[in-house]
């Protein structure tokens, strides 16, 4: 059980947290702390996936504490804004600093501090933060963000990735002693990417956001994978499983993008209304799947979709 220390301010990513919504979290707290806010706390409202696990043994940081319920906390929300992707009851919460690099759908009776950037990682833009006050990071933390940059950009790999992302990859490298930046990436990519001992709904909900299209509610997960062969075994397990997901949680679509990272693209699994994904990206789905030429969700898939809804 948690303990709850009401002069705390918890430092939280999003839902089913991947290693950027962890890392920020970690990190910021422990910016915070180095500025002289005490009362910061890093924690998370979702189970730790491999690639994060890996990333926290390698740099010998604890796993932050689980939030399950937001009411009456005063909270601060890294590498997400919208409150359907945040811990449960948010609404209930004092929100009090945002720090992401998504898409904007917020809305507060108060002003607070936000800061957005179209970057490749909330990471990077807290890594920008230490750089800026000139605090020494601890390797760390430093390989912390590194690993979630190089996580969120799927190793440079995705269209999100900024030149800034680079540069900040790289002072962070240094001071995490991390020589080879493409090999550490695989390396995590890999530690993720089995789907061995996991369930269709484990692998679906491994990395899954919820999102709010013209009133539609529409899922859409994500797996990166670096080859196609326990995909080619488990595609129809995968389909039924987001079919189950889909009629339990009534919604309008419900998609998983399956990346290849080596192949640099995306089979995307769709039920509901494929058609919206037929008019999005112009291609027809045969058996709930479609190839596309595309990595990012957040730039390459969401997009699109929200357009045609
Ligand atoms: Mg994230
Ligand atoms: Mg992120
Ligand atoms: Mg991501």
């Amino acid at each position: 059980m948690m303990v709850i220390r009401m002069n705390e301010v918890y430092v939280t990513g999003h839902k089913n947290p991947d290693t950027d919504a962890i890392c920020s979290a970690i990190a910021y707290a422990d910016f915070k702390r180095r500025i002289g806010e005490e009362n910061v706390v890093a924690v998370r409202c979702g189970d730790i996936n491999p690639e994060t696990r890996y990333v926290l043994d390698k740099f010998s940081l604890p796993e932050p504490e689980f939030l399950s319920d937001a009411t009456d906390r005063r909270l601060i929300l890294v590498d997400h804004n919208e409150f359907d992707q945040s811990v449960k009851n948010i609404e209930k919460a004092q929100i009090l600093e945002i720090l992401d690099h998504h898409k904007i759908n917020f809305r507060y009776p108060e002003p607070i501090y936000f800061l957005s950037k179209p970057l490749g990682s909330t990471s990077t833009i807290i890594a920008e933060r230490y750089f800026e006050k000139k605090i020494d990071l601890e390797r760390d933390i430093a390989g912390a963000l590194l690993s979630a940059i190089l996580s969120d950009t799927v190793v440079f790999r995705s269209k999100t990735t900024t030149e800034r992302d680079r540069e900040v990859a790289e002072k962070l490298a240094r001071i995490a002693d991390i020589g080879n930046m493409e090999e550490f990436g695989i390396e995590l990519k890999k530690a993720k990417s089995s789907l061995k001992g996991l369930t269709a709904s484990e692998i679906i909900l491994s990395d899954f956001k919820d999102f709010n299209f013209n009133r539609n509610r529409v899922g859409i997960g994500q797996i990166e994978i670096v080859d196609s062969e326990e995909i080619e075994r488990r595609r129809r397990e995968l389909i039924n499983g987001l079919e189950e997901l889909r009629r339990e949680k009534g919604y309008k679509l419900v998609v998983l993008m399956v990346t290849n990272i080596m192949e640099r693209s995306s089979e995307l699994l769709a039920v509901g209304d494929i058609s919206k994904i037929e008019k999005a990206f112009g291609k027809s789905v045969k058996e709930n799947s479609v190839y596309l030429n595309v990595m990012s969700r957040k730039k390459e898939v969401v997009p699109p979709l929200e357009r045609v809804f």
